[in-house]
């Protein structure tokens, strides 16, 4: 049986000739967590002009050198004001933040530092040449790289890019995730339950983890557990990038989603991780879709999602990795495992002094909804073992945001750090 680490690196070179998919253009608004699909070089200086910093009086530091020098204020340039007059030497011009430098002119004083009574102010410092001055091209220069192809857009960048004026810019094409949930039990959740029935969780449980990974997900009709339902929700999967089956990949007699999806013609390179929650989980290549067959379980769904579809869809988008943390952490109660597997476990995280800890949910119950709303990290138990303290030190892959006590309490010993 594969192991987690061996099925995430199996997965992602069997895409290596699908990631990233093609660029689209977007506008800046949607370009905001997404990868940026080329090099871009700054199409103008940053800032574009010499401009104050202060407001205050732009001079020439040589006609001010010992302190108290007196000169006339020649005029006053607003910010705004398109570059205008030059500066005599030996006068000084009033000037307000973000005001173009007038030319002449080589630093600006502060007001605070400058008497003015009439038509002339008196500096009550020596003047430095460059003080107070924005130089053009300092943040960046025409010509040199801004951003990187791969570069993740986030607000910051976002900043940048309309600094420069670049309103659109080329990023991987969000993969379609095709979501595809199979079983003669599920009902569509928006459905009166009949006898027998449950209603289709995962479907939207995937449908917000895709779209929180970077996907697009599209919710294909129920599959029920026949071949030729199997085969005629696999042609309304045509299209997709990443295709997800829910449910039908166990050992069940009617456990046929590998047939149907080897039927299609997909490719399946693998069948069951070394992990609990989720070990039937089935990955392949459907021509140019990748195929993951994931177990119908909530937990395993989420679990294995997480772990290997998660990463998939970032890749297509062009981005890295899983972009979740994976920190050591210590383990809040004691666990027993089976040694074969590396188990996943839900659990909440706590911060004590400078360590994390994580706690894993009373009930790890795969099939149990409620276990897995409050999950902020998976506490990750290695194999080879069998038992684990309580302090054991293990990695926790953190979901998602910080939650609030994780937050508060680094607020808590950044304070302490600046008092000592
Ligand atoms: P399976 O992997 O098909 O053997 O399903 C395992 C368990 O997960 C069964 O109890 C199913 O009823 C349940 N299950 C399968 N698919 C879903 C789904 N889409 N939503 C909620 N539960 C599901
Ligand atoms: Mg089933």
């Amino acid at each position: 049986m594969l192991e987690p680490g061996a099925a995430t690196k199996a997965i992602l070179t069997s895409l290596a000739d699908l990631a990233p998919l093609p660029a689209e253009r977007v506008p800046l608004e949607r370009a905001a967590g997404r990868a940026l699909a080329e090099d871009l070089l700054a199409p103008r200086s940053l800032p574009p002009f010499d401009s104050s910093q202060m407001d205050g009086y732009a001079l020439r530091a040589a006609d001010a050198r010992g302190r108290g020098a007196k000169l006339p204020v020649a005029f006053t340039v607003y910010a705004g004001a398109a570059p205008g007059r030059a500066l005599e030497p030996g006068s000084c011009a009033r000037i307000f933040t973000g005001a173009p430098l007038p030319a002449g002119a080589d630093c600006v004083e502060m007001q605070e530092e400058v008497a003015q009574r009439g038509g002339s102010a008196r500096f009550n410092r020596p003047a430095v040449a460059g003080r107070f001055v924005r130089q053009a091209g300092s943040d960046l220069r025409t010509g040199e790289p801004a951003l990187r192809a791969g570069a993740v857009l986030g607000p910051g960048a976002i900043g940048l890019l309309a600094a420069l004026g670049r309103m659109e810019v080329a990023v991987p094409r969000r993969p379609r995730v095709g979501i595809l949930a199979t079983g003669d039990e599920i009902a569509a959740a928006d459905r009166p339950l009949e006898p027998g029935q449950i209603a289709d969780s995962n479907s939207h449980l995937l449908f917000a983890a895709c779209r929180e990974a970077g996907g697009e997900p599209l919710l294909l009709p129920i599959a029920r557990d026949t071949r030729a339902s199997l085969a005629a929700a696999l042609r309304g999967a045509a299209g997709c990038d990443l295709l997800v089956c829910i449910g039908g990949v166990s050992v069940g007699e009617r456990d046929l989603v590998r047939d149907a999806l080897a039927a299609a013609g997909a490719k399946l390179a693998f069948w069951r991780v070394a992990m609990r929650p989720g070990k039937p989980i089935t990955f392949g290549r459907w021509d140019r879709c990748a195929v993951f067959g994931l177990p119908g379980n909530p937990a395993s769904a989420m679990v294995t999602f997480e772990l290997f579809a998660r990463p998939a869809i970032r890749a297509l988008a062009g981005l890295s990795g899983s972009g979740r943390s994976v920190l050591p952490a210590r383990l809040a109660t004691p666990q027993t495992k089976d040694p074969a597997l590396t188990h996943y476990l839900r659990a909440e995280t706590f911060v004590d002094g400078r360590t994390l800890w994580v706690k894993p949910l009373p009930s790890q119950k795969s099939g149990d909804l409620t276990s897995i709303v409050g999950a902020e990290a998976l506490a990750v138990l290695p194999k080879r073992v069998a038992r684990l303290a309580r302090g054991a030190w293990i990695e926790a892959i953190l979901l998602g945001e910080a939650p609030p006590r994780v937050q508060a309490h680094r607020r808590i010993s950044l304070a302490g750090v600046a008092s000592t």
